[in-house]
């Protein structure tokens, strides 16, 4: 049977993905030289035929990203409550019997990244994509008082904070953490012109959170940086979340420093 030291990244499309960079960097600094993590380019049509393949093939783990986390934790054999409860998977790991069980690394990254506690603070998430899912979650199971939630398409806003236990508001409002878990911003555009938020009015928040990463940063980002308020971008969770699944998957701990050097954003998918 292969060696099972092969781990990858799951998505559609997936080619400007900056996970390979990083998890082998991680690799690389803990030693495990045998091990290899790749990109693996699989349309939706595809992926219930791929992941039971994938222990065979050597793999040892995945992650997963858009368009399949909701499908990966339905495909699996067991999941975390974190990931039960988001209703998403980032991580799959395969037993050598190849049983596959998910989990989720993308909330407990978002709480170890922000600059202030969560317990007890009030929140103002954008979006109710994927993503919001998480941060919601998150935000709630580390004892938030309050989360608010806006999304541009009001009806999608309202389910996702029932589901959850947020409050949708029909415009964002003053919180002590702003979590931007919308794509804009993805494409360079100016989230002030496309999003309810006035950027003289950034200093309502008292830390700010982009989801969104691109090779040369976030309009939020900046704007909040040149008010001074503590922000946390979307590079920072990307490798947040990437070392939680590198532990997972191999047992040890990743190195921040080696994964950081090696993720020069040159592109703009996790
Ligand atoms: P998703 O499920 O496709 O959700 C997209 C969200 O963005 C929806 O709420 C959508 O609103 C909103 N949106 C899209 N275009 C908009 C616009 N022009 N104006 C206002 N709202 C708009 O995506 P996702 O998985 O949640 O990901 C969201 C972003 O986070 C992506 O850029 C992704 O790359 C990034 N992300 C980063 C990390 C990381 O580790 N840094 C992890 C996950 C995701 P509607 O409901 O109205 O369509």
């Amino acid at each position: 049977m292969t060696e099972r030291r092969r781990l990858g990244v799951l998505g559609w499309p997936v080619a400007h993905s900056r996970s390979p960079a990083i998890q082998n960097a991680a690799l690389q600094a803990a030693g495990l030289h045998n091990w290899r993590y790749q990109l693996l380019p699989v349309p939706p049509e595809l992926l219930a035929e791929v992941i039971p393949a994938l222990p065979d093939a050597g793999f040892a783990g995945v992650n997963v990203t858009i368009p399949h986390k909701q499908a990966a934790l339905a495909q699996a054999d067991t999941a975390t409550a974190r990931a039960r409860a988001i209703g998403a998977a980032n991580t799959l790991t395969f037993s050598a019997d190849g049983a596959v069980a998910a989990d989720n690394t993308d909330a407990p990254a978002l709480i170890a990244a922000l600059p202030t506690a969560a317990r007890g603070a009030t929140a103002m998430v954008l979006g109710a994509g994927g993503s919001a899912r998480a941060a919601v979650w998150a935000l709630l199971d580390a004892g938030a008082a309050e989360v608010r939630l806006w999304n541009r398409t009001p009806e999608r806003g309202r389910q996702l904070a029932k589901e959850l236990g947020a409050t949708a508001v029909e415009d964002p409002v003053a919180a002590d953490v702003l979590v931007n878990c919308t794509a804009v911003g993805l494409d360079g555009s100016d989230p002030f012109d496309r999003l309810p938020l006035d950027r003289g009015a950034l200093g309502a928040y008292g830390c700010v959170v982009d989801l969104v990463y691109t090779a040369n940063g976030t309009r939020l980002i900046d704007a909040a940086r040149e008010r001074g308020i503590p922000a946390v971008d979307g590079l920072t969770l990307l490798i947040g979340q990437g070392a939680l699944s590198f532990e997972i998957f191999t047992g040890v701990p990743a190195s921040l420093e080696a994964m950081r050097a090696a993720a020069t954003p040159t592109s703009t998918r996790s």
